[in-house]
């Protein structure tokens, strides 16, 4: 018999509605990580989600094991938490008793942590991500068919070392490239490589994506790495670099306009950072395509030349979390030069 392990973590999936417009606050409000509110929170443990697992999940009765590792909001997130529910599924997929594991999340900040266990995963146990839109108890939730396509994902031998995946609304993406692109549609995750689609109960396998070597774990401290985010804008103060980097910024993600570019004054920013040794990351805005090194005048050119590495076709958030882990390697932190090549190694 083949065995799934559903990791939960929270997110709407795992919410309940309450009066119209809010959710029931969570049962343990001493948990300073679920305070009581009464906006929408999660509150339901992994266990209370599986009754309609074995219907659809392309397997005859799978052993369905589960571990609640948090209860919160993606958006509650931060690095530590995010390695926590990383280390997780890593420990899940190592074991040889595991066919499958899924990992049931919040989608705000999805992308974040799927991408790190795409990072890390070596093994070929696929980790599958899933989440919903819409709460447990509402009439439509579609959290019980993405859990169950995510199952099925997650034990089919066709999808077997491929990272981290998500499972969403029928399609299933690779976590690497992948991005929420939309607050409220049952499909919210743009990007990433299809590979593959449910026709109803049926999945079809429609890519094989091609990975970089896996990093290691990274260690404790990538829980208080700081990688700072800063987009530029028409206006906007190259100025916040430098800021970033006194304030404890241990490497910045500039968020470029287009193909990653950035007004004036932010070459010069870029260059102060790197040679005080804090690495900059050029990633762009735009929600798709790779940054690419095409204008001068402060433009990409400039930027990569002021010695900025280029995030090639992540995300700022993704690259954020590709910083982060290659900061806080193991090993020891690399050394600028290091830190570039692994970061082109790994984009
Ligand atoms: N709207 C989010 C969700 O899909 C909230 C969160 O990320 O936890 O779960």
């Amino acid at each position: 018999m083949s065995r799934v392990h559903i990791i939960g973590t929270g997110g709407t999936i795992a919410s309940r509605t309450g009066a119209p417009g809010t959710a029931e606050t969570p049962g343990n409000t001493e948990d300073s990580r679920r305070p009581g509110t009464s906006g929408s929170v999660a509150s339901d443990s992994v266990g209370d989600l599986i009754g309609a697992l074995p219907a659809a999940a392309g397997v005859e009765s799978p052993e369905v094991t589960t571990e609640d590792v948090m209860t919160l909001g993606s958006y509650r997130l931060g690095l530590p938490e995010i390695l926590e529910i990383a280390a997780a599924a890593l420990t899940r997929a190592a074991e040889a008793a595991v066919d499958g594991v899924v990992v049931t999340h919040g989608t705000d900040t999805l992308e974040e942590t799927a991408f790190l266990v795409d990072l890390v995963n070596g093994t070929d146990t696929t980790v599958v991500f899933t989440g919903a839109q819409l709460a447990a108890d509402q009439p439509d939730s579609d959290g019980p068919r993405n859990l169950r396509q995510a199952a099925a994902v997650a034990l089919d031998p066709r999808f077997r070392g491929m990272g981290a995946l998500i499972a969403f609304d029928g399609r299933v993406q690779t976590a690497r490239g992948a991005r929420k692109a939309h607050t409220t549609a049952s499909q919210p995750f743009h990007g990433g490589t299809t590979v593959g689609l449910f026709r109803g109960e049926e999945l079809d396998l429609v890519a094989q994506p091609v990975r970089p070597r896996a990093l290691p774990l990274p260690g404790k401290t990538f829980g208080s790495t700081r990688v700072e985010v800063i987009t530029a804008y028409p206006g906007s103060d190259p100025g916040l670099l430098q800021h970033a980097a006194q304030a404890g910024a241990a490497a910045v993600v500039l968020a470029g306009t287009g193909v990653g570019n950035a007004g004036e004054g932010y070459a010069e920013a870029a260059a102060d950072l790197v040679s005080a040794g804090v690495p900059v990351v050029l990633s762009t805005r735009v929600p798709s395509g790779p940054m690419v090194p095409l204008y001068g005048n402060g433009g990409g050119v400039d930027l990569i030349a002021a010695g900025a590495v280029s995030a090639g076709h992540l995300n700022p958030f993704q690259a954020r979390i590709l910083a982060a882990a290659l900061l806080a390697a193991p090993s020891g932190t690399p050394t600028l030069t290091e830190f570039t090549t692994l970061f082109s190694d790994q984009r």
